[in-house]
């Protein structure tokens, strides 16, 4: 199975991803996180990738499209993967449909996350995220039990530095020019399925999985 998280920065792709994985069995590939291991190695992709992240805006494709390509290619990920954060633009669709064409395989269900644009604007600047676990906080509607500490590790809670209001603007904007045409693009698939974004995790993750068919 083959499913693709699509909704924009704020929706709760990373955290629905997470859950649908463990619950369909799926391999989770988040094309940020990614890149964010990129950086914290130091790699040359990861110093190049700073420098996008930092702005707002989209890496370029053919490293993206290369670094998913390889990750669906190992063992691993050829039972079934869930995509968050990828495809961000029309040209990223459409290697990847290609791509899996190539094996026989095509992307099967892709779930749009609606969410207003107010409460994407409180979710990222609220945002505080597990530097160990990268399990997600809010510092209004979910904080963590000790503050600065992350519940189920103990590890460091960071704010994202692309989680300011400057590049938020800039993400945000991305977005609704470059990944938002994609909603059309997978509706004319008939692949598109529509869950709203607002409620709690656990909510959206049950919404998530009855869409997918696989609920009660
Ligand atoms: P995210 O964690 O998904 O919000 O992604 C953080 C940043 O990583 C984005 O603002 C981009 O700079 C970069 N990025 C993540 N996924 C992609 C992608 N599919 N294509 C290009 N850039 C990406």
């Amino acid at each position: 199975m083959y499913i693709i998280l699509l909704g924009a920065p704020g929706a709760g792709k990373g955290t629905q991803a997470a859950y649908v994985a463990q619950e369909l069995n799926l391999i989770h590939i988040a094309t940020g996180d990614l890149f964010r291991q990129a950086v914290e190695q130091g790699t040359e992709l990861g110093m190049e990738a700073k420098s996008y992240m930092e702005k707002g805006i989209l890496g370029p494709d053919e490293i993206t499209i290369r670094m998913v390509l390889e990750r669906i290619s190992a063992p691993d990920g050829e039972s079934g993967v869930i995509f968050d954060g990828f495809p961000r633009n029309l040209k990223q669709a459409e290697a990847l449909d290609e791509a899996l064409a190539q094996q026989d395989k095509a992307i099967d269900k892709v779930v749009y996350i609606k969410v207003s644009e107010e409460e994407l604007l409180k979710r990222l600047s609220g945002r505080w995220i597990c530097r160990n676990c990268q399990a997600p906080y809010n510092a209004i509607n979910s904080p963590p039990k000790v503050w600065g500490k992350c519940d189920r590790c103990g590890g460091e809670l960071y704010q994202r530095p692309d989680d300011t209001p400057p590049v938020i603007k800039q993400r945000l904007q991305v977005y609704f020019h470059e990944t938002a045409p994609l909603i059309d693009f997978y509706t004319q698939a008939g692949k598109l399925l529509e869950v709203s974004g607002e409620g709690s995790i656990d909510e959206m993750g049950k919404r998530i999985i009855t869409a997918l068919g696989e609920g009660n």
